[in-house]
Order: structure tokens, then sequence, then C-alpha cells
């Protein structure tokens, strides 16, 4: 099968599993695992940020800022596609108590003057923001990557209204192959930033969040609360660290299979597609589902008899994600498969 649904799909590699299985362990909670803290050094300066936290998961990192950041009755502003609004189960409201303030942005960003736009009166009826939250890459956005300026227009804005800023960089690094542009540089306007190991990078378990001193130890003591923390993590640290030294680079590859995906896709019959707005390993697409005689679900449910897994979205919108266990040769197999699905259109 040639799994396309997600690049959390990923298998770790067997070089990855060894440095795990070597991996020098310890108490994680007590600060005695050495890869964990190797691992939250690494990331700390790699975002350039004075400290960082190992988290078991890309969501609790955005949880355990959220919570840190804000109190009960405060609202969090993101894009309405956001995933910190969409996929993590309520948590905000759940575990922080906040208002989800959502912009309707383009391709899952928001600018500056629609963030000044979003901001409510200054009186005691209104709910008041006390974080901005942005998301590079924009997944819903089909992998957009969010310009550099208009990052920092938007930290700049919120930090001169009082707001806190958090980078949802799950996909950052891809941003970062992308452009050419550091992590540090992409998250320098954010008051925190998270990066996902398990994504892309193709490590089976855990993220980094990191910010100030200060803020790790105040989101130390959430992760601590939700039970975030662990002991002999280092196992797991370790394919993260073997994800950074060896798993960076090869993103470009990702992002030349998506594009060759999304131009092979584009030119069949039935396929909505501007190939030109793929910037990432994230291809997003539409059926002519009249045309077709089928929709995006059966045509999903097709491809997977032909061996490819590609995620229906809704009835007409698929999603495939590039990543380390998709090749060259496997995009040319997918479209070939894709093109024999839609040759079986009726009329
Ligand atoms: C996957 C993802 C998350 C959550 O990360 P997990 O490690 O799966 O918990 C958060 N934000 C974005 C944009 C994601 O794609």
């Amino acid at each position: 099968m040639i799994d396309l649904a997600s690049d959390v799909k990923t298998r770790p590699t067997a070089a990855m599993r060894e440095a795990m299985a070597n991996a020098e362990v310890g108490d994680e909670q007590a600060f005695e695992d050495p890869t964990v803290n190797a691992l939250c050094e690494r990331s700390a300066r790699l975002l350039g940020k004075e400290a960082a936290l190992f988290a078991p998961s890309g969501a609790m990192c955005n949880q355990l800022a959220i919570a840190t950041w804000c109190r009960p009755g405060d609202e969090v502003i993101c894009e309405h596609t956001a995933h910190i609004a969409v996929y993590e189960a309520g948590g905000p409201a759940a575990n922080a108590g906040v208002m989800m303030h959502a912009i309707h942005g383009e391709r899952g960003q928001f600018t500056a003057a629609q963030l000044r736009a979003s901001f409510r009166a200054k009186w005691r009826h209104c709910p008041q923001p006390t974080l901005a939250c942005v998301e590079q890459t924009a997944n819903l956005g089909g992998g957009s990557v969010w310009p550099l300026a208009q990052l920092n227009e938007v930290a700049a804005l919120a930090h001169e209204h009082g707001l806190r800023t958090h980078m949802d960089g799950a996909r950052l690094l891809n941003a970062c192959a992308a452009t050419g542009i550091s992590a540090r540089d992409y998250a320098a306007g954010y008051d925190s930033v998270w990066i996902d190991f398990s994504k892309g990078l193709g490590a089976p378990i855990g993220a980094c969040l990191a910010g100030s001193r200060e803020f790790i130890e105040r989101a130390w003591v959430i992760k601590q609360r939700l039970g975030g923390a662990m002991r002999q993590a280092g196992i797991v640290a370790a394919g993260a660290l073997y994800a950074l030294d060896h798993h960076v680079e090869r993103l470009v590859e990702d992002h030349a299979r998506a594009s060759r995906l999304a131009a092979g896709l584009a030119a069949l019959p039935g396929v909505l597609l501007d190939a030109a707005s793929v910037q990432t390993n994230i291809v997003f697409f539409e059926l002519d589902v009249a045309g077709l005689g089928f929709d995006a679900h059966e045509f999903s449910r097709r491809l997977a008899v032909l061996g490819v897994r590609i995620g229906a979205f809704d009835d007409r919108t698929l999603r495939a994600v590039t990543h380390l266990d998709v090749s060259a040769a496997d995009i040319e197999r997918c479209l070939e498969a894709a093109a024999a699905v839609l040759a079986t259109r009726a009329g």
C-alpha cells in the first residue's frame, strides 16, 4: 500500500530503530534522561528560544501553550481551519477554559489587518484575546507557507495589543525546506513554538515545545497535570534526534514529489487542482463529482483497491501527503492508479 493519507504514516527506519535501541536513558521528569535533555537543548537552539520541553504529541504542545498563556474566559485567536480549533477535541475549552475566535483567512493564514479587525470593543461585556496562534505550514491551507513578513506583522500587532503569540510548527521544517528561511527566523516573533517529530521527520512519537525559560517552567506544570511527564523517554527522543540529523534535508524530496503528484493529477480528466498552489508536501484536490458519477469517498475506495491510500475530506475534496515512505516511483504508480479510477467515469 502506498499511503498518502498523511505524513504521520511513516515508520521508523532500521537505522532510527537502532539509534533508539542504543539510547542512553534516565528519568525524564527528573531531567535525568540525557537523550531527552539533548533533544530539548537542540530544539531550543533550532527554534531560537531559551528552553524546550519534550511532549508525547504536538497536540499536547498546543494545549500546554494555550493553558500556560491564557486564563479561563480569554479568547484565543486563530485561523478558522487551525488544528487547534478543529482537530484537538475541544482541548482549548476543556483544558484551558478559553474561547476560540476564528478568523476566516485564506489558505489557513490571516493578515495583521484581519487580526486587528478581530479585536472586540474593550469593555467588560466582550471577551478579550490574550493569545494569537499561527500554523506554519497551514495544514488545511494545503501546506501553505506563511510569508515571513506576514508572520512578523501579525506578531508585532499582537504584541502591541498585549497578546502572546504561539506558532503551531507541526510542519515548520517543511516551510524552512521550501523557502530556505531558518526555523529561528520564522519563530522569532512567537513567544512559544513547537515542532513535530512524528510527521514528515519520520520519528514514531514526540514533539518539542520551546520558549523562554520561564514559559517552559510554567508549561511543565501543565504537562505534569495532564500526565505528560515521562520516565525513560530517551528511547523515543533518540528517534527524534536521529530525524533531526538525517530527515530534515531530505524534506525537499517530499516537496518535489508533491509537486509532481499535483502536476500529474491536474492533468487528469475530472480532477480540479491548481498545481502551482502546492508549496510543500500537501496536495488538496477536488473531483468533478457530477461529471465523474462518483464522489471523493468512492474515488478513495477505488484507489485503495489499486494499492494507493488517499483520504477524502468531504464529497468532493481529497488530501494527499508525501513523506519519507513515499518514493518517486510510488508517485508514478499513484498517478497510474488515479488515471485508471478516473477512466471508469460514468458517461
Ligand atoms: C498533526 C498536527 C498537530 C498535532 O500533532 P500530533 O503530534 O499529531 O499531536 C497539530 N497541528 C498541526 C498543524 C498538525 O498537522
